[in-house]
């Protein structure tokens, strides 16, 4: 078992004030893989002192320096790759050959297109012709806590981490308690990159704790979160009293409106979709919305497709998917697919229980319900597992209302050959990104959501423009 009680604050692996042990569990066998420490008070003031201390110096560290520091993380992450990937799949139960090729190189991914976005960054520029001396600065906002959960751990951790500290931030990093190994090696990258004492620290704890003591701390300028909507909006009340801002990546409930002239492919493509990373993704597609004509062979072959997904546990190579990542998580789920069924939902593949052979470990069955109808508890509710809810629909109009008639709105999904309609609801949907016809998002794009999926805007130029102010200065002379 690893033992990684310290925290990372100013440079150093330093003792928690108090001693609070916590276990972490490794999801596909249930046994303790690493103790870790959920921190005090006084070890998240240590830590935001430490960020405070450190910002003029960091702030005021030309930016081609800043990307130079943090471009050198990237060689501290192809050294260890391989172990990173060991550590997710250790703590969260991704199988080892997805964590080595989809969660790990989160890192690299976002820091490139950060690193490419930064480059074009106008520190200070003219506002206009028409405004002689006017001048429009870009400042790092200051001191900032980031908040992250295990599904995709080092995913958020580069969308926010990588971005603040070249914004000339610094920040104190709280990694989901679930899932802190992959960023006490992020902080270890950070520490052999050359990032100064205090830009960078890392500070475990749970969301009462170390969450909402960052949330209200008084020289925390602004949380970046990313978890469920009910954290979400706990912290931005946590946070009001002093007036911090709040960007917020929360939960989804999308929508793939799979059409009769969608490419051979679609199903396939959908139902590996919804089941990848077992199902815990905050943009999966988790209601295959299909038109009446061919609603029964794609329900017929969406049921194969999930019969025919191996689960097992993270440490086996395959492309089998690995366990959920907790007892609480597991719990949830089953009630979810108890409630599918009680509702009236007809299930196809999968349903509640562990898959057979398995005693141990958080493992769910790939589950496929048909004739969802809009208002049923699964057709409501993210899931978070490996649940996919079939509905049928009769045009295009009826389509795009059940899509946008939910609280959420980060990815929905299109599945057509027709491109007028693709383009058509390529807008029509209420959803911060719209996602066709299994195109993958632009390099450097943003990932962000718009209603109770929070409205942060994670990636490339506009995840660094979340840690700046622009600054408004009259009478500045460009030339001097
Ligand atoms: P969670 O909200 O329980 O926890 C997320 C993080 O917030 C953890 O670090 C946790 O300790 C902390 N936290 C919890 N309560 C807090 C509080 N009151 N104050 C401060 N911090 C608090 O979420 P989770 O179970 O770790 O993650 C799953 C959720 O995250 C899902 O709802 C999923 O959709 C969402 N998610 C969203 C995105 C996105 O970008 N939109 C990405 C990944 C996950």
């Amino acid at each position: 078992m690893l033992i990684k009680r310290e925290f990372y604050i100013n440079g150093a692996w330093v003792a928690p004030a108090k001693a609070r042990d916590y276990q972490v569990i490794n999801p596909s066998n249930e046994e303790p893989c690493a103790v870790i420490s959920l921190g005090d008070q006084a070890d998240t003031d240590r830590a935001v002192a430490a960020a405070k201390v450190a910002l003029p110096a960091w702030r005021a560290t030309p930016p081609a320096e800043r990307a130079r520091l943090v471009a050198a993380i990237l060689d501290q992450y192809e050294a260890r790759k391989q172990e990173f990937a060991e550590v997710i799949a250790m703590e969260m139960g991704a199988p080892i050959d997805f964590a080595l090729a989809e969660q790990a190189p989160c890192l690299p991914w976002h820091t490139t297109n950060f690193l490419r976005a930064f480059e074009h960054i106008e520190w200070i520029r003219p506002l206009g012709d028409h405004a002689p001396g006017a001048a429009i600065a870009l400042e790092p906002i200051g001191v900032v806590g980031l908040i992250t959960p295990w599904n995709w751990p080092v995913n958020q951790i580069a969308l926010k981490a990588i971005p603040a500290m070249l914004a000339g931030c610094t920040c104190v990093l709280k990694p989901s308690e679930e899932a802190p190994l992959d960023a006490m090696m992020f902080a270890e990258f950070c520490h052999a990159a050359g990032i100064p004492a205090g830009v960078f620290n890392l500070v475990n704890g749970d969301g009462a704790g170390v969450g909402s003591q960052l949330s209200t701390h008084s020289d925390v300028e602004m949380i970046s979160f990313t978890g469920s909507t009910r954290a979400g909006r706990a912290i931005s009340k946590a946070a009001a009293e002093t007036l911090k801002r709040v960007t917020l990546e929360l939960g989804g409930k999308g929508a793939n409106l799979l059409f009769a002239d969608a490419r051979p492919d679609a199903v396939r493509w959908s139902v590996a979709r919804m089941m990848e990373n077992t199902g815990q993704s905050c943009n999966a597609p988790s209601r295959l919305l299909v038109e009446r004509p061919v609603y029964d062979r794609v329900v017929a072959e969406a049921a194969d497709l999930a019969n025919a997904i191996t689960v097992g546990p993270a440490d086996q190579p395959g492309n089998h998917i690995g366990p959920v990542v907790n007892k609480r998580q597991w719990d949830q789920i089953q009630a979810y697919i108890r409630k599918g069924i009680e509702e009236g939902a007809r299930l196809v593949a999968g349903g509640p229980d562990l898959p057979e052979g398995f005693n141990r470990g958080f493992y769910v069955r790939p589950t496929v319900f048909a004739d969802v109808t809009p208002g049923m508890t699964i057709e409501r509710e993210e899931i978070f597992g490996p649940v996919l809810s079939i509905i049928p629909f009769d045009s295009e109009e009826e389509a795009v209302a059940i899509a946008n008639d939910t609280p959420y709105g980060l990815t929905n999904y299109v599945q057509t050959e027709d491109q007028t309609r693709a383009n058509r609801l390529g807008r029509a949907l209420v959803a911060g990104m719209v996602e066709m016809n299994g195109k993958s998002r632009g390099a450097g794009v943003f990932f962000g959501g718009v209603k109770q999926s929070g409205r942060a805007r994670e990636g490339g130029i506009w995840g660094l423009e979340e840690f700046l102010e622009p600054k408004a200065i009259s009478g500045y002379d460009f030339g001097s």
